[in-house]
């Protein structure tokens, strides 16, 4: 199918003034906002939506939210992973309610410490662990406590990762060349005298770069998800882990996203065996936290090289990790909603989820593919599956990305931006499953009519 772009421009067009008609409180506050925000948003990311301007959320529950203009939507978006759990989730909200009222933070352990480092310790199989205020604060000290032990200077990422805001993963390769990775913001290193950059699946490539001994870690996520979700191929992660040890570098996970898979992440659920591992947002429930672990060896190796002396001035930290709000949350959210019933349960909806995405674009004979991982789907507007961060990226088609996306919303369906994806929480239904399907087949239907 080719898309007619004048026509596609036309239907956004419409999309855009139904959208605007759906939402003039939310437009309202938009411009009182950006009296003291800049583009009108408290956080950059919150313009880039597919609508006029952000919608302003009122309240939300499970896998529902509504909004300040009273709309209501199914949410598959849920705070892109933050909210993967349901929002307010019924098994974490007493324990943090009952921690709020008894004092959040004060830079000293609380009991519910000793329940999560030993469930860490259960689900992704790594002795000891850190606690950060997020998932790129986890990443960001993984790589220093990497360069700290090993004294070597680079790290290495695949093409179109993401990490958070990691300075060093701001890098792309194009054509064999490395550079600042576009809309990169005031790099404060230039990435490429940091960071080495192969395509994911790419073993050759992986060992050459490896091979002089001079990468403290290589940062991953098992399965890419950010440009994406794109698999290891057979055989890649094994050889990634092989590469890595012949060549004396660690290895670190990035399983934020990939805890889709099982409670475990991806790791857990593939026995996977990295020197680090970094989670956050999920694992408490969208409060502020995250952790990062370590195997034995490094724990051994990191013995001694931090001074007590030092201890709370070496780049590490941060005032509120630990705090005791996030481990009363992730304590309670790993005991009673991250559990193996909220996966098996969740993984099926998601297959529903494929399959009705998957039975349209079968029935319409769509270039289209589906893609999923544990209990997050997405669609990818091209034939096959890409095999690396590049191909990926080639693929993207923004404009019709758009209009799927605001379609839905206008609809009452919120996916993630940009990429069309999908989260299932505890509380999403087979019926919110299947009226997503109806509105998918609707928004294809309405590009053909209008396709040449
Ligand atoms: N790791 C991965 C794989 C991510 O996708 C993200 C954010 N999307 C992060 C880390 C950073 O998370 P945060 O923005 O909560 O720090």
């Amino acid at each position: 199918m080719e898309i007619n772009r004048e026509k596609l421009a036309q239907l956004l067009e419409k999309e855009l003034e139904l959208f605007e008609k759906k939402h003039t409180k939310s437009k309202e506050l938009f411009e009182q906002a950006k009296s003291n925000y800049i583009d009108g948003v408290p956080m950059n990311w919150m313009v880039k939506w597919a609508g006029s301007y952000p919608i302003f959320v009122k309240e939300a529950s499970g896998a529902y939210f509504t909004d300040v203009d009273g709309n209501k939507f199914i949410d598959f978006c849920l705070g892109d992973t933050g909210s993967m759990t349901g929002h307010a989730p019924e098994g974490a909200v007493p324990a943090i309610t009952d921690r709020i009222q008894n004092g959040v933070t004060f830079m000293l352990p609380t009991e519910d410490a000793i329940w999560v480092g030993k469930e860490l310790k259960k689900r992704f199989g790594l002795p000891y662990w850190q606690v950060a205020i997020s998932a790129t604060d986890a990443n960001r000290f993984s790589l220093r406590l990497a360069r700290h032990i090993t004294k070597r200077k680079y790290v290495l990422v695949f093409n179109y990762c993401y990490h958070g805001t990691v300075d060093e993963s701001f890098i792309t390769l194009e054509d064999g060349k490395l550079s600042s990775r576009t809309g990169n913001i005031g790099p404060q290193v230039d990435p490429t005298e940091t960071t080495k950059v192969v395509e994911f699946n790419d073993i050759e490539a992986l060992e050459k770069a490896l091979e002089p001994g001079d990468v403290a870690c290589v940062l991953a996520e098992p399965v890419m998800t950010n440009i994406g979700i794109i698999h290891p191929e057979p055989g890649f992660l094994e050889a990634l882990r092989d590469i890595t040890r012949r060549t004396g570098t660690l290895l670190i996970y990035d399983e934020t996203h990939t805890m889709s898979a099982g409670p475990g992440g991806y790791t857990g659920a593939h026995a996977l065996e990295p020197d680090m591992l970094t989670v956050g947002k999920a694992i408490g429930s969208g409060i502020p936290t995250a952790v990062y672990g370590f195997s034995e060896e490094v724990a051994q190796r990191m013995k001694g090289l931090i001074s007590l002396e030092d201890s709370d001035t070496g780049g590490i930290g941060g005032t509120l990790a630990g705090n005791a709000l996030s481990m009363a949350a992730m304590r309670a959210t790993m005991e009673n909603v991250l559990t193996d019933e909220f996966y098996e349960r969740n993984i099926a909806l998601a297959e529903r989820f494929s399959d009705g995405v998957e039975s349209v674009i079968k029935e319409k004979n769509l270039p289209w593919i589906v893609k999923r991982l544990g209990c997050r789907t997405e669609y990818w507007f091209r034939e096959t599956a890409p095999k690396n961060g590049g191909e990926a990226a080639a693929a993207v088609d923004f404009e019709l990305d758009r209009y799927m996306h605001l379609y839905a919303l206008n609809r009452g369906i919120l996916m993630t931006p940009f990429h069309n994806m999908a989260l299932i929480s505890s509380q999403t239904k087979e019926v919110d499953v299947d009226y997503h399907t109806q509105i998918f087949r609707e928004s294809v239907e309405s590009l053909l009519e209008s396709s040449v």
